[in-house]
């Protein structure tokens, strides 16, 4: 099934063009159409599934099809995300596929100056993501109207619940018209969820499509307990001694991905960076050179992979694991698609121990350790912070990307999360201590891993 039997305009179908989406995911089927009816819908799809797109591009469309006539520009679609993170994610996607489109956009959250974004909703937007905390500061600040509001998504409702926004949420329904469509996405149904849904939704569609990332079943993951300064050793070693001939390999910054990028090309490994720093056509070069084999390593942020068609990959590597547990799901889902199976590794050192116990919460599992024979952790060595950069959740600054460069640039360049990694602190891709894929260890795999890790941590 293609995209074109959705009822999509053109604008929209060439969006989804651009991104390379040759078919709609199981979300998307049911709930474009579902939403182009107009009426209200309760999803049951989370992360990894396409939801995002599944509830933009009619949105977009719906808007587009009933232009307002007071040539006025009013907030007619508000999606409201349990976390900055999400919304600047959501926002990017609203850019991406609304590129063709006359659409104005912006994203508020807080942690970030609230000028810019009062300036931005006083120029006029017609999509407005937003976490609820920011909304209402907005609200009492008197710096947005949402009287006019036609389309409501409540994004990954069962966090926002989790998150304590339920009075935030109810205050912000009691300022939006009666007569509207509502949108509620939720990757789990608590009786809190069922509440607020009947509350809320008038005779909804409702969908529900697998779940697909939950630790993709068909992604093996492996901890690799590693010193920090040996990590791009030991990946060279790995992907030396397997073989690998297809790598993404994942850094949390875009200066970590270009020095790491460099590295491997030293060890003899060609490789090639991709990041938001990176003009587009430099982007789309290396992923076709990685596509077709010419490169075998592609290393990447994690803004910069989200979007990407990179399917069906081998090999998934986190060089560094990601600040946000949610994006190692996102990671993971890069490889083992489509009943393929796939591998993901993660090169985790001493000072990540916090970031894998969250990755580990989330995904209600731990995840197998294993250490590889010469590249024993040295226990004596003590944990340092991690700089995890203004990107970070819960540091004030979480915004990430919005991506202005689509035209509708709601979002402050100013304000990405890639602009953050300027600073390019990350910890990870020191050089080695000399051995390359060359001269590996013995590449037997030790059987008392876990224990040795946990030693090896506690140190
Ligand atoms: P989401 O569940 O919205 O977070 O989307 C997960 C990922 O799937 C994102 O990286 C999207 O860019 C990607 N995606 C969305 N729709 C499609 C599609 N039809 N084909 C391939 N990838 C898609």
């Amino acid at each position: 099934m293609s995209f074109d039997t959705l009822g999509l305009n053109a604008e929209l179908l060439r969006a989804v063009a651009d991104q390379g989406y040759s078919e709609p995911t199981p979300i998307q089927r049911q709930a474009i159409p579902a939403i182009l009816r107009g009426g209200d819908l309760l999803a049951g799809a989370q992360t990894g599934t396409g939801k995002t797109a599944g509830f933009t591009l009619p949105l977009l469309q719906r808007l587009t099809d009933n232009p307002v006539a007071d040539g006025r520009r009013p907030i007619r679609a508000l999606v409201l995300t349990p976390t900055r993170e999400l919304a600047a994610q959501v926002a990017e996607s609203v850019g991406t596929y609304g590129r063709h489109l006359p659409l104005k956009y912006a994203v508020v959250f807080g942690g970030v100056g609230i000028n810019p974004q009062i300036k931005q909703l006083r120029s006029g937007v017609d999509i407005l993501v937003a976490t609820p905390g920011r909304l209402l500061d907005h609200v009492s600040q008197k710096t947005l109207d949402l009287s006019r509001v036609e389309i409501l998504v409540l994004d990954e409702a069962d966090r926002m619940l989790d998150m304590g926004f339920i009075r935030d949420i109810r205050k912000i329904l009691a300022l939006l018209p009666r007569n509207r469509q509502n949108l509620l996405f939720s990757a789990t149904f608590s009786d809190e969820i069922k509440k607020l849904a009947d509350d809320l939704l008038n005779s909804p569609a409702m969908i529900e499509v697998a779940r697909r990332n939950t630790a993709a079943e068909l992604v093996s993951q492996r901890v690799h307990p590693v010193d920090r300064e040996r990590k791009r050793e030991l990946l060279s070693y790995l992907i030396g001694s397997q073989n690998w001939r297809q790598v993404l390999v994942f850094t949390r910054t875009k200066h970590g991905a270009n020095r790491l990028a460099q590295q491997l090309e030293r060890d003899g490994i060609s490789s090639a960076a991709i990041h938001g720093n990176k003009s587009q056509g430099a982007r789309t070069r290396a992923l076709a050179d990685f596509k077709q084999g010419a490169v075998r390593v592609l290393v990447a942020t994690d803004i910069a992979a989200r979007g990407l068609d990179i399917d069906q990959l081998p090999h998934v590597v986190n060089f560094e694991l990601p600040n946000v547990p949610e994006d190692y799901v996102h990671r993971i889902g890069r490889t083992g698609r489509a009943g393929n199976e796939g591998e993901a590794i993660s090169l985790v050192c001493v000072d990540e121990r916090s970031l894998l116990r969250d990755i580990e919460r989330l995904l209600k599992r731990e995840l197998p350790k294993q250490i590889i024979d010469g590249y024993e952790p040295d226990p004596s060595i003590k944990p340092e912070p991690i700089n995890k950069g203004r990107g970070a959740r819960g540091n004030g600054n979480a915004n990430a990307g919005g991506n202005g460069r689509q035209g509708n640039k709601a979002v402050p360049a100013s304000h990405r999360r890639d602009a953050n990694a300027r600073k390019g602190r990350s910890g990870g891709g020191q050089p080695g201590r000399g051995k390359s894929a060359a001269a590996p260890g013995t590449g037997k795999h030790s059987a008392q891993g876990k224990s040795r890790w946990r030693k090896a941590a506690q140190g």
